[in-house]
């Protein structure tokens, strides 16, 4: 049986901050906004694709981590626990590039965050962009306490998807060819592993 996919747009339009500073042409990137739009665009293609997918936030506003983590475990249990999430975000800091999270220790969303870890590689190191990889564990993901991936019964994997506080960074955040190679990435990963 194939995958159902799990797609999670976190925060809401009621998050204070997550947002990028107001640039000098008047623009700005709002998280919850950029994380829905890929969500969006990753779902198109998976439709397109005929893979199964839940998008785990459709509201606007901020639904808290106990209840995502909450409606993504009665996804994955409805579907005989065969589930995938993948959480989308960008990045602030003052860093550059691209990097993904899984839980804390070898789980079956290692080797999931490996194969997004090489499709990201594959459309953004050509063009110069930093994938902060970590290779101390043998693989490229980080790993972190964040609730989504610690609190959720199925793999997950967190992407952090450019840093909306760097200012070339949100530009291409912020572009439609941006958006839709971000996209991309993640819908290449997940045909490789339903
Ligand atoms: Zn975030």
């Amino acid at each position: 049986m194939s995958k159902v996919v799990i797609l999670d747009g976190g925060h809401g339009v009621d998050c204070a901050g997550k947002r990028s500073p107001i640039w000098g042409d008047g623009s700005q990137l709002l998280e919850w906004e950029f994380n829905r739009d890929i969500v969006r665009r990753i779902a198109a293609m998976l439709k397109a694709e005929g893979i199964k997918f839940e998008i785990l936030v459709p509201e606007d506003n901020d639904v808290s981590l106990p209840e995502r983590c909450r409606r993504a475990n009665v996804i994955h249990a409805d579907c005989g626990n065969n589930a995938v999430l993948f959480s989308v975000h960008g990045n602030a800091g003052g860093g550059t590039g691209w990097e993904c999270y899984t839980s804390v220790g070898q789980t079956k969303a290692d080797a999931i965050a490996t194969v997004l870890c090489k499709e990201a590689e594959k459309e953004f190191a050509p063009d110069g962009w930093k994938m902060r990889f970590d290779y101390v564990d043998g693989d490229p993901d980080k790993e972190s306490q964040f609730y989504i991936l610690k609190h959720t019964v199925c793999p997950a994997v967190l992407s952090e998807n450019f840093f909306f506080d760097n200012e070339k960074d949100c530009r291409f955040m912020m572009s439609d060819d941006g958006k839709e190679r971000i996209a991309k990435v993640h819908f290449e990963a997940i045909k490789k592993i339903v």
